[in-house]
């Protein structure tokens, strides 16, 4: 790999720097750290850590001895100065002297010597950074370098490697006794560039940022271009014939490594998932080493707590024998999380017991034929797993090549996993309650169908914004954030909705809710209007929720978790205005349809209801409808919008609330919910 460094840039970020009162080795400190952190073969998802000596002013103005190091909580590739909190460096230094020290009290130590009390907390690698003597050192967790060093010969093929330029460090979980161990070796061999962290990563230190940046960058080199050179061909992989499409397969995959929640009856966890199949993955996948491979083990210890320490191997998912596939994917899942409880239970008496269990559940699955899936209780997390795995695949692939893959050993792996301050990483979580929950709402573009898509992502779900009009879903869902994924669909199309739904489980895995808000309204008295406008009017307002609930049950049922339709049904179904049969006998029938639905799937655990909405400004509902119809009636434009029992204005809002209540009502199926401020003649008896 070639030296990212711009000359340029980085006198530009000291220039920049210099404004804000930063000085240019942490100017220079900030620029390598991001050129590290932007490359996916060097460090991945808040993985490595660097840091900079240097003289500070603290509160009272003295000149106090310094490490800046990269929080814990920071990501290298958009790090900033606040992501270095500074840490008095004397104190740490003294540390030296114990033989250990409890996590806590570390914490606790460094939190003290913060020079900003509200900075967030140091790497859990902080101490490694202190004892060495280095002004900067970077530490990666390096593809081609793990290749290396997760082989039972690392120590002879980092030799041979790297010469004597790195030093050898035999395996410890980070943290304060690697650093102790790796100061250790450090001053018994005086490398001259840096460390190796076996089954870990590598380390490497400068004079200058600079220095300490290319050392890394020509250390990595030197590791691909032993793999190059020693690497035996692979042997071509032979992908299994006749397999089912991956929308076919997501959701049973799904399915199987959903749990039913024993605190609620009918509730699920559910995790949402990401999809990857490139050449290395089908290697692997389709490879004979399969089974062997699964068991190996992580490639770098932090790895384990995004994506435990063993995929998931399912059979291959043969098309037309679906079902087959899915009671074999339920029992292996079944399996894994048995095999995950043992492993917690025998750990936890290892370590004397008082570790709490995480969630059992996969997060890599592998299907032969197809590729992986990451899997995780948000898309970004499920994003993260695929991420891990694929690099885990690379390395395991690359050590194979080279030698033989080892990793480090169970015990060692539990250890990372229920460390505290690995945890950390993952920050507090509450589960929302929608969390890991797909919902798709159709008409996510107009004012009820946005704000609908606004509540449900606001309660944890990942949000599919379904509208004809693209743009318009788009700039919804960049309101939302990265939990929003917008789809073009014309739901009077039969073909846009099928394609449709496959891109909605693409995208995350299968889908849990359907919101089914698509609609437009027609006037003219019945009698006269045409077969035409009638018609017209059905195809959305009927057969366009007939298609999309079709579309989203043989998803729920292919995933076996339940599911929830909801529909918007409008006042009208239930109290028809004068001249709006077009566009009220569809909503009627609508009203039957939701019924149909909760009946026939009631056994699937499949819940369908209604939103009863009136008079909220809409495109339905125009600014200029609004006023014409309160001239006609002579009443202000308020007091036309407020016109029902409560006098209250009816909002979009209003009535996203009503549906995302329907969505948490496990136990509610065939109900409507009326939102319209109170209407006697409106009301259902
Ligand atoms: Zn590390």
């Amino acid at each position: 790999m070639k030296s990212a460094w711009v000359e340029r840039d980085a006198e530009e970020l000291v220039t920049s720097g210099a404004k804000s009162g930063i000085g240019r080795d942490l100017a220079l400190r900030i620029y390598t750290t991001r050129l590290l952190g932007r490359d996916p073969r060097l460090v991945l998802h808040g993985g490595g850590n660097t840091s900079l000596k240097m003289q500070a002013r603290d509160r009272l103005d003295d000149s106090v001895e310094v490490l800046r190091v990269k929080a814990t909580s920071a990501d290298m590739a958009t790090i900033e100065a606040e992501g270095l909190p500074a840490v008095r460096l004397e104190v740490l230094r003294r540390l030296r002297a114990l033989d250990a020290i409890a996590d806590e009290d570390l914490v606790a130590i460094e939190r003290a010597n913060l020079l900003d009390p509200a900075a967030p907390n140091p790497s859990v690698e902080v101490m490694l950074h202190a004892f060495l003597p280095h002004k900067f050192v970077d530490h990666t967790h390096a593809r081609a370098v793990l290749s290396l060093v997760d082989q039972p010969d690392g120590e002879e093929k980092c030799a041979d490697a790297f010469g004597r330029r790195l030093a050898f460090v035999p395996y410890l979980m980070p943290g304060f006794g690697l650093a102790k161990r790796a100061i250790e070796v450090f001053e018994r061999l005086k490398p001259s560039d840096g460390l190796i962290l076996s089954k870990h990563g590598i380390v490497t230190f400068g004079e200058d940022a600079r220095q300490a940046y290319e050392r890394m960058i020509e250390m990595v080199t030197r590791a691909e271009e032993f793999i190059a050179r020693n690497r035996k061909p692979a042997k071509p992989a032979v992908a299994p014939g006749n397999v089912a499409a991956e929308a076919q397969v997501a959701p049973i995959v799904r399915g199987a490594c959903g749990r039913r929640n024993p605190e609620a009856e009918g509730a699920w966890r559910r995790l949402v998932l990401e999809f990857r199949c490139n050449e290395t993955v089908q290697e692997i996948v389709n490879g004979e080493n399969l089974s062997r491979l699964a068991q190996a083990g992580v490639v770098t210890p932090d790895h384990t707590i995004r994506t435990k320490n063993w995929p998931l191997v399912l059979p291959h998912a043969e098309g037309g024998k679906l079902d087959e596939f899915a009671r074999q994917a339920r029992e292996a899942a079944g399996n894994f999380v048995s095999r995950y409880r043992d492993y917690f239970a025998r750990h936890n008496k290892r370590v004397g017991g008082g570790k709490r269990e995480l969630d059992p559940l996969p997060r890599v699955v592998l299907v032969p034929g197809l590729g992986l899936f990451g899997l995780g209780p948000t898309k970004r997390d499920a994003i993260i797993a695929a991420d891990i795995a694929e690099e885990w695949m690379a390395v395991v692939h690359d050590a194979d090549l080279t030698g033989s893959f080892e990793s480090i050993s169970e015990a060692e792996m539990f250890d990372v996993e229920y460390w505290p301050l690995e945890q950390a990483k993952l920050g507090a979580r509450r589960t929302p309650p929608l969390g890991g929950q797909i919902a798709a709402i159709t008409g996510a573009a107009g004012a009820i169908g946005a704000a609908t898509a606004r509540a449900f992502a606001t309660a944890g779900a990942e949000v599919a914004l379904l509208d004809v009009n693209f743009s318009g879903a788009e700039e919804q869902a960049k309101k939302i954030g990265a939990s929003a994924f917008p789809v073009a669909c014309d739901v009077t199309d039969e073909e846009s909705v099928r394609t449709v739904f496959d891109i909605v489980v693409k995208h995350f895995g299968g889908l849990d809710i359907l919101i089914s808000n698509a609609g437009a309204a027609w006037q003219g008295r019945i009698g006269d209007v045409r077969e035409e406008v009638l018609r017209q009017s059905f195809e959305l307002n009927f057969y366009g929720h007939q298609r999309a609930a079709q579309a989203a049950v043989k998803i729920m049922r292919a995933q076996g978790t339940g599911g929830c339709l909801l529909f918007n049904v409008s006042k009208q179904a239930v109290s028809p205005g004068l001249n709006f049969g077009p566009y009220g006998v569809p909503k009627a029938a609508l009203l039957a349809l939701m019924r149909q639905y909760a009946l026939d799937y009631g056994s699937d655990g499949i819940r369908a209801n209604a939103v009863n909405a009136d008079r909220i400004r809409s495109g339905l509902l125009t600014e200029d409808f609004i006023k014409e119809r309160a001239t006609a009636r002579g009443v202000s434009e308020k007091d036309y919008m407020s016109g029902n029992l409560l006098g209250r204005e009816v909002t979009a809002d209003d009535v996203a609330q009503a549906f995302l209540h329907l969505a948490l009502e496990l136990k509610t199926s065939a109900s409507v919910t009326t939102v319209d401020g109170g209407n006697i003649a409106a009301a259902l008896r």
